[in-house]
């Protein structure tokens, strides 16, 4: 499936890449919401958390862990963060490859409007 993430991994356009290990990319958002605003994809392609199967499981816990990753490379381990996956249309999911959003830098407001 091509998508503008497909795209960054492939280095086809660029992005500013914060972490990468053999299963995900995380790279800077286009448009932050935050001091940090990081998005995480697995290299695999699934559509989003609705269509993740069994067989997905390390690849989930993969994303998770490139999260944490994140946030020690940007240090906001001590001020905390929030992990987002936006998923299917009411969930605002805009780029149908799943992806996490790692939020931080500022305090974050909850509920989320
Ligand atoms: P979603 O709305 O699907 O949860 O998140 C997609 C995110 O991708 C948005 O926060 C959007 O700003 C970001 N995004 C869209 N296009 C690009 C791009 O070309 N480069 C980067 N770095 N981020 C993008």
């Amino acid at each position: 499936m091509e998508t503008i993430f497909s795209k960054i991994l492939a280095r086809e356009i660029p992005a500013e890449i914060v972490y990468e290990d053999e299963f995900t990319l995380a790279f800077k958002d286009i448009a932050p919401q935050a001091p940090v605003h990081v998005v995480v994809i697995p290299k695999a392609y699934v559509e989003s958390v609705l269509s993740l199967t069994e067989s997905d499981i390390e690849l989930a816990g993969r994303v998770l862990f490139a999260c944490g990753e994140v946030a020690r490379i940007l240090s906001v381990e001590k001020s905390g963060m929030r992990v987002v996956f936006n998923s299917g249309a009411d969930g605002g999911q805009t780029v149908p490859h799943l992806h996490a959003h790692v939020l931080g830098g500022r305090p974050l407001a909850w509920p989320p409007g």
